[in-house]
């Protein structure tokens, strides 16, 4: 590292460190009020505010999402986005410690907007809505988010600090079946039962499952199951989850999900029809250059990777994944909670609120800002 990029780096913690009770309060603020996918309008219009007021170019709305948008800095240069998300689970609030990931990637973007000039390099803050389930990044995608961009990253919350998510490609259906109605008891011969195929659908399921690989996942609930036990179900509709180690691979597990669903259906002499939800989300490819490098600037914060050989992997899938097979991109994890508290929980979601979640918010801003300034003064 030459004295230059260290200097400059040393300048954006200290810039992260004076805007630190801005940066915690927005956290606290957006994990406050939790909202859900899409209608994040709270945290979008507390982040807009804040960068507009700080003086940076800042599009609310962008991309055709009501709750994206993007500010920018920097006129020359390479071009790198830090990624704020925000989005809520439903029930157990920030569970995923989102509000970490959006005052994290806002630290960041603002310490390095602040050196843009100076130092011959742009920054893209991108705020994308509705990680848990709606896709935002994949819309952003479509609409032109990401291009022109040399880099992303973001840093995610866990119960250590590691490389990465380990995430598996997904895509979401939602099958519907449809039989005929008829008295249950007086004239069942006549009905034809749409929850028989559902559950036969599930059953063909549960047997699958003995014979996928150990990085594929299919999991699901029925949304709907009938209206009364005195008639015969004509419609029963299920929601599923189909998850493997690649997009390649999941297109053959989605074949047989289909086959089994089906074959309830035709056991059933029902009709079925599955609707497969839009966006499906891709595996994480992640840029060994740009991971090196931020891990080298989290280290110096005393957040050495753990090694997920020794205290696990955390799997999911995350719509980073679509980002990261178009550009250089990362995801590391970054530690709010103590091992083995996992995201998705209600204990997690306490720690996204409290001091270790606090220092994760600091620590996580001033490791992507000195990423960022990596990428400037030494392109990938
Ligand atoms: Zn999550
Ligand atoms: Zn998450």
């Amino acid at each position: 590292m030459s004295t230059h990029s260290v200097q400059a780096k040393q300048r954006a913690g200290e810039y992260v460190q004076s805007i630190s009770d801005l940066l915690i309060d927005i956290s606290h603020q957006i994990w406050e009020q939790p909202e859900l996918a899409f209608e994040e309008r709270r945290a979008h219009d507390l982040l807009c505010r804040t960068l507009s007021e700080v003086g940076l170019e800042t599009e609310p709305h962008a991309y055709g999402l009501e709750t994206a948008f993007q500010a920018s800095a920097g006129t020359e240069g390479p071009e790198i986005a830090v990624i704020c998300e925000y989005d809520a689970l439903p029930g157990i609030g920030h569970a995923c410690g989102h509000n970490v990931i959006a005052a994290a990637g806002l630290g960041a973007g603002l310490a390095a907007a602040s050196m843009a000039a100076e130092l011959g390099g742009r920054v893209r803050i991108l705020g994308t809505p509705a990680e848990e389930g709606g896709g935002g990044k994949v819309f952003m995608l479509r609409e032109g988010a990401f291009e022109g961009l040399d880099a992303a990253m973001m840093i995610h919350p866990a119960d250590h600090n590691l490389p990465t998510l380990t995430t598996l490609a997904v895509h979401c259906l939602k099958v519907h079946y449809t039989g005929v109605a008829s008295h249950a008891a007086a004239a069942p011969h006549l009905g034809r039962n749409a929850l028989d195929a559902a559950v036969l659908g599930y059953m063909n399921v549960a047997a699958l499952r003995q014979h996928i690989r150990s990085d594929e996942r299919v999991h699901g609930v029925f949304l709907n199951a009938g209206e009364a036990p005195n008639i015969v179900p004509m419609a029963a509709s299920a929601h599923w989850f189909v998850r493997a180690a690649t997009t390649q691979q999941l297109e053959e597990l989605k074949a047989r999900v289909v086959d089994c669903l089906a074959a309830g259906a035709l056991a059933a002499g029902c009709v079925m029809d599955i609707e497969w939800l839009d966006p499906a989300y891709s595996e994480m490819s992640d840029n060994d250059r740009l991971l090196s490098r931020y891990q080298e600037n989290a280290e110096l914060l005393g957040r050495p990777f753990a090694d997920p050989e020794v205290v696990g992997y955390v799997m999911g899938s995350t719509d980073m994944g679509n980002v990261s097979q178009v550009l250089p991109t990362i995801h590391p994890l970054i530690a709010v909670a103590p091992e083995g508290v996992s995201i998705h929980t209600p204990e997690f979601a306490a720690f996204a609120c409290s001091d270790a979640g606090d220092r994760a918010v600091i620590d996580g801003a001033t490791a992507l800002a000195a990423t960022v300034i990596d990428c400037w003064l030494d392109p990938l």
